[in-house]
């Protein structure tokens, strides 16, 4: 069997590693167009800061793929013959494919701004990017970011590292409104500014606006201010990068359409990761997964099915982790930017502004269903057990302290979280004793 796999980021790597340790005999091609070996994309914003160098973001030695008989091909492909199961590449090259797998990821999302194409204007999503970045503010004094998510606050991070005065336009009147509740909001808008970033919410791009060579001098906003900027970040999203499945005549919509199995609409022919949306989400899921982990997931179970153990994808509990500066932010199980009528939303947050924690639980049985938390570090496992098991949230309250992921001798913030909860929720007792906190009382079993 000759298996394809079109893009090596988290979710073809996954694929490749999977597919060689369950079949030994396969011939598995890994096409990248970006760079010859997998890295790290989350990791890219740390070569930036110089907090790591290229060779530390790859997770593989250079010598892996040939010991794994993984044959790496540093190319485009820029068309796929599903009739003859075969892949063009820029090259001229043709390969032919038993099963084919698009891992092809995202793509930077922009609106049509005047000015968007001037030099020094540009969205951050792989390494050419990162490259460009570097050259294009070495020595400038000022930088706008625009867009309010993940990529942003990365961009706004790595640009005050140099020196350079961040102004960030969020268009939203909070903070990351359509994914966290109003605390939350208001905590890491305090916090980002408090860095001396100037994060002006409710202000959107009008224009970009250039110099006489053709270079950002400025940006006007839609409250009519003109910002000095010797660079423009454009962080409003990524979107599945499709070309090549629309190329090769794949059903899509936002994402390529793939079911359980994440088969695409023609046999043979699989897609996962970034680009790939679930035709029928369960209950409660997105179609569209634009996460590290669940790439990694999506290329292992595809791995799987490629090998000829058909395997469904189940994602589990939702998850996700984020870093706000120095301020870690972890999410386990739902917790929307607005709790449901079905939900009680309990939050706690410490007088320093630099520490919230946030349970969620349904009124009916008081199950937990969610947790944020920001500046206190938690478990995954015991949230997933919890979650899971949908423990009740007297349990979890007075057993928080086994989730506490913090170093030993770091500030306990257990005791104040179980007072607050009883004065809000008077009625519902405390169930068991709290739990030993840090390294050396892991949860047990
Ligand atoms: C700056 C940044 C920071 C992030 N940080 C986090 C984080 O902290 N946590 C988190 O969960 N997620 C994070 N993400 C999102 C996460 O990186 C992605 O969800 C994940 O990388 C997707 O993996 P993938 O393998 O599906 O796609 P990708 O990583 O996008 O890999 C796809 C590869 O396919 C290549 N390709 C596409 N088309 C072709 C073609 N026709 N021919 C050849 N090659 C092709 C692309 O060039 C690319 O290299 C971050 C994303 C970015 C951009």
């Amino acid at each position: 069997m000759h298996l394809v796999i079109i893009g090596n980021g988290i979710t073809g790597v996954t694929a490749a590693c999977t597919a060689r340790r369950l079949n030994a005999s396969a011939r598995i091609t890994l096409v990248s167009a970006e760079s010859a070996h997998h890295y790290s994309r989350p990791a890219l914003m740390y070569l930036y800061l110089g907090h790591l160098r290229y060779a530390d973001v790859k997770p593989y030695e250079d010598w892996f793929w040939a010991e794994n008989r993984l044959e790496l091909v540093h190319a485009e492909a820029t068309g796929v013959d599903t009739a003859a199961r075969t892949v063009q590449l820029a090259t001229g090259q043709v390969l032919a494919y038993d099963r084919l797998l698009l891992a092809t990821g995202s793509v930077v999302r922009t609106a049509d701004w005047p000015g968007q194409q001037l030099r020094g204007v540009q969205g951050f999503y792989g390494l050419p990017d990162l490259e460009r970045m570097a050259r294009a503010t070495q020595g400038i004094g000022h930088a706008v970011v625009v867009g309010g998510g993940l990529i942003g606050v990365e961009l706004a991070e790595m640009l005050h590292s140099r020196g350079i005065r961040v102004t960030w336009l969020v268009r939203e009147q909070r903070y990351w409104q359509s994914v966290l509740p109003p605390e939350e909001a208001a905590l890491l808008t305090a916090h980002i500014r408090r860095h001396g970033i100037d994060l002006r919410l409710a202000t959107e791009l009008r224009e970009v606006l250039g110099d006489a060579q053709g270079r950002v001098r400025a940006v006007l906003t839609t409250t009519g201010q003109e910002l000095p900027a010797g660079w423009v970040g454009l962080a409003t999203g990524v979107t599945p990068n499709l070309a090549l499945a629309q190329a090769a005549g794949l059903a899509t919509d936002r994402g390529i359409l793939v079911n359980e199995l994440l088969e695409a609409s023609v046999p043979g022919v699989y897609a996962a990761g970034d680009c790939a949306q679930h035709r029928q989400p369960a209950p409660g899921e997105v179609a569209v997964e634009q996460l590290w982990y669940t790439g990694r997931m999506q290329g292992e179970t595809v791995a799987h099915t490629l090998c000829g153990q058909p395997t469904p994808y189940r994602r589990g509990q939702w998850f996700n982790s984020a870093k706000f500066f120095s301020l870690e932010y972890q999410t386990y199980g739902r917790v929307p930017a607005q709790a449901g009528a079905d939900t009680a939303s309990f939050c706690w947050q410490h007088p320093s502004g630099r520490h919230l924690l946030r349970l969620n639980f349904r009124l009916s049985d008081h199950a937990v269903t969610g947790v944020n938390a920001l500046g206190l570090r938690q478990r995954q496992a015991v949230w997933e057990r919890w979650l899971g098991e949908q423990t009740p949230i007297g349990t979890v309250v007075a057993q928080l302290a086994a989730a506490n992921f913090d170093a030993e001798f770091s500030r306990q913030h257990e005791p104040a979280i179980r007072r607050a909860f009883a004065r809000q929720f008077p009625a519902i007792p405390l169930a068991g004793r709290p739990r030993r906190r840090g390294l050396f009382g892991a949860w047990p079993g």
